[in-house]
């Protein structure tokens, strides 16, 4: 009998060896196969006739297969093959198509997937270049046929080599779904699909694979059907109920609450070296508010670039401080920590308290003895404020009285889990402030942070004029380097940031290249149509997008520094330098010691020098977007006009059309909620979040940015089910939906931890 949780191996048509490879997918129980849904359609039941293709439009069609012909140009082979219906006809071709010579007959069918394009030939009006192809079975396989034409056919994407295909997994889909008969366990209780109108679990399976006759193929592929939305609401509300266990269950917490009365506020008032904006002073309300209960707090703070969110955190563990408790700020950056640790000592030295405050930094590359040192000093409790990176977690260095953590740019981290860990064991949970200048849209923010409430710094400091952006070709530079010079003889200081330290490989640590599709990458599809995506991509890339050799930090540094920016002081900076020559360097730039500071990078988050005004990021293209929003968030701190120059190669063919939309995109706007959004629309949530490092799940079915309003609905769903399910429901609808979450939170969404 096959039921969900039967291993794969022991599914017709797989066996142990393709097991092998599926469990490489995370595919191991006959669930994980059925939850793997197509990620498009073809219609082949009603097939779209070449004569009234339009060009421009991705199509699907079926042909039969006329010639073929392997062209050898002068630049590479081009596999050429023209394709029929009736007395029409249309010419594909592949770009160093060698390998596909032997592949085809004339009269096989063909199933063709691809962008139609205008075409003057003798063979018709369009024509395709790459489309994705299946040879469509003969009458010699008659199951076959079933499942592959006359039909609305799903695609999926490979589970790995041309064995595993698309039409490999319809067939074996195809089969579970017979052999599972007519029910399936339920997850979500019958009278909640009722009331929101859902098919069943099965039926929903059933019509995801095989779409019955008359599916419309436009809510097929925008995942829009009941079918697909039952399958979607499934899966974001079992997320939406283990979170909402989860955030009462931290209710259920000890916190220390601590006291912010007249004389704390007095304290905190002299040490401010200036008046909080409104902004600032209603979300240090908000976390005063948290930190006073018996509850450890859990907020994330969101303010974009400049938004001045340091202050606030540092506000927060003066207050801590104050009520005897140690405090951690914990930064993504070396550079970043060692900035904070300056201020936070500038900071509280202004309080003039006698014995002064005690601030230690903790970073990897610190050396050992200054380490062991500092760890002692967190242990035995002589550190107020302990500023560092992540080797605050991993140094397993233990707190006497840990009161507050507070994460800055968490976008970079993800591992809110582990601050359980730096609490002695027994005493009260540290209060936790997240802060990020990553603008979340609200119900994307409740769900990646599962737990945390959210507070948001609307509003800049006053005094900010607007950043001058410019787009310039690398042919200008001289341009660049003499405006520099002038900012820096009126004064003012800049960066100049490049995608590498040195070298112009791409492979260094620092880096978080904006991944660009290849101009003629084709989406995942079957196995056939992998192959073709990816022999053609080795080879065209080099016609379209030749790599030019990367300007690299330290290259530069030499070479402006010997030429074009000579008589300046130049500064360089870059991951691969010991902390302490971070720090010498920062701090100089920071006293205006360095007019100007070239970089990869790691200044890329935080770094606060309000005398900055300049900043020139070359390769510009390269950098994704949020990256690039935050290095222009370096300058326009002070009061003077700020300038961010964005420079790229000349020739357009470099840019790809994706960078080009960032580049305008940057031009065009300052305001970081439209970046982002844009940003989510282009790389997608995953790429956007850094899925798994963000701590998100990788969702089967539903889409975060896509069904943003059914994450809502689950979320609604889910907290009705915690609060009146039993009332509301049978017993055993109850038992199935905590059975169901039991055995799967762990795997499908634990990843969401928030400590
Ligand atoms: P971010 O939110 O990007 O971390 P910062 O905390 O680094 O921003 O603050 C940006 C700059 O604005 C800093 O130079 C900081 O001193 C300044 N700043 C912050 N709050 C105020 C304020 N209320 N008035 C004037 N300047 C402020
Ligand atoms: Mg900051």
């Amino acid at each position: 009998m096959t039921a969900l949780d039967t291993p794969i191996q022991f599914v017709k048509g797989v066996g142990p060896r393709v097991a092998e490879k599926l469990k490489e997918k995370n595919i191991l129980v006959v669930e994980d196969l059925l939850y793997h849904l197509p990620f498009r359609y073809e219609d082949r039941l009603n097939p779209r006739s070449l004569n009234e293709l339009v060009p421009g439009e991705m199509a699907s069609v079926i042909a039969e297969v006329r010639g073929t012909i392997l062209l050898r140009t002068k630049r590479m082979p081009i596999f050429e093959m023209t394709v029929g219906q009736g007395p029409v006809s249309m010419k594909c071709m592949w770009f160093h198509g060698t390998y596909l010579k032997d592949k085809f007959q004339p009269g096989q069918m063909l199933a063709l997937y691809g962008k139609v394009e205008p075409s003057r030939s003798r063979a018709g009006n369009f024509k395709m270049i790459q489309p994705q192809i299946e040879i469509l079975p003969g009458a010699d396989a008659p199951e076959e046929t079933l499942l592959e034409v006359g039909r609305i056919v799903p695609v999926y994407e490979s589970l790995g080599g041309a064995q595993l295909s698309s039409r490999w997994l319809r067939r074996v889909i195809y089969r579970l779904l017979e052999d599972l008969g007519g029910t399936l366990p339920e997850t979500v209780p019958a009278e909640l699909c009722k009331r929101m109108q859902l098919p069943s679990r099965i039926e929903a399976l059933r019509q995801v694979h095989f779409p019955p006759a008359g599916t419309g193929l436009r809510l097929l592929q925008a995942a829009a059907t009941p079918a697909h939305q039952r399958l979607i609401f499934e899966e974001l509300f079992f997320l939406e109920l283990g979170l909402e266990l989860k955030r009462r269950r931290m209710r259920e917490r000890i916190g220390p609450a601590l006291i912010a009365d007249g004389r704390v506020r007095e304290a905190l008032k002299r040490v401010l070296p200036f008046h909080p904006t409104t902004a600032q002073k209603k979300v240090l309300a908000e976390i005063v508010h948290d930190l006073r209960q018996p509850t450890p707090m859990r907020r994330l703070l969101q303010g974009d670039v400049g938004s001045g969110k340091t202050i606030v955190a540092l506000q927060a563990a003066f207050i801590a401080i104050e009520n005897g408790h140690q405090a951690a700020l914990m930064a993504p950056t070396e550079i970043l920590a060692t900035q904070h640790y300056l201020a936070a000592r500038r900071l509280l030295e202004r309080s003039q308290r006698q014995p002064p405050y005690n601030v230690v930094l903790l970073t990897g590359s610190l050396d050992e003895d200054r380490k062991r040192a500092n760890r002692g000093r967190i242990a035995r409790g002589e550190a107020d404020l302990v500023i560092g990176t992540h080797a605050l977690i991993e140094e397993k260095v233990e707190f006497a009285n840990l009161g507050l953590v507070v994460v800055d740019e968490q976008h970079r981290f993800g591992v809110m889990q582990r601050f359980r860990l730096m609490k002695k064991p027994n005493t009260a949970e540290p209060h936790v402030l997240v802060m990020t200048a990553t603008p979340i849209p609200r119900t994307l923010a409740l769900t990646l942070y599962g737990d945390l409430d959210v507070s948001v710094l609307d509003e800049l400091p006053p005094g900010r004029t607007p950043i001058v952006t410019r787009r310039i070709v690398d042919e200008r530079a001289e341009e660049v380097w003499g405006f520099l010079r002038k900012q820096v003889a009126a004064g003012h200081q800049g960066y100049i940031v490049y995608p590498v330290i040195e070298g112009s490989k791409d492979d260094q640590p620092e880096l978080d290249f904006a991944h660009d599709p290849e101009p003629d990458e084709v989406s995942p599809g079957n196995a056939k149509e992998k192959t073709v995506a990816r022999k053609s991509k080795a080879k065209t890339g080099a016609l379209f997008n030749e790599k030019p050799a990367l300007k690299s930090a330290v290259a530069m540094y030499e070479e402006l520094r010997a030429t074009h920016l000579a008589g300046l002081r130049l500064g360089l900076l870059h991951g691969r330098l010991r902390a302490e020559e971070k720090e010498i360097v920062m701090r100089r730039f920071q006293r205006g010691e360095l007019d100007v500071l070239v970089a990869t990078t790691v200044i890329e988050v935080g770094v606060d020098v309000p005398n900055a005004t300049v900043m020139v990021i070359e390769h510009a293209e390269r950098f994704g977007l949020a990256q690039l929003h935050q290095l222009r968030g370096r300058v326009g701190r002070g009061k003077a006009r700020s300038y961010c120059i964005l420079m790229t190669g000349g020739p357009p063919l470099r840019v790809s059309p994706q960078a080009e939309e960032r580049l305008d995109a940057m031009v065009r706007t300052q305001n970081g909620f439209e970046l982002a959004e844009l940003d989510l629309t282009l790389r997608g949530p995953g790429e956007f979040f850094g899925t798994r490092q963000a701590g998100l799940p990788d969702f089967r079915v539903a889409n975060l940015l896509r069904d943003r309003k059914m994450l809502e609905l689950a979320r609604m769903e889910a907290t009705r089910f915690v609060e009146s399910g039993e009332k509301e429901l049978s017993r055993a609808s109850v038992e199935i939906v905590w059975a169901h979450l039991r055995a799967h939170w762990q795997r499908h969404y634990g990843l969401v931890e928030a400590g």
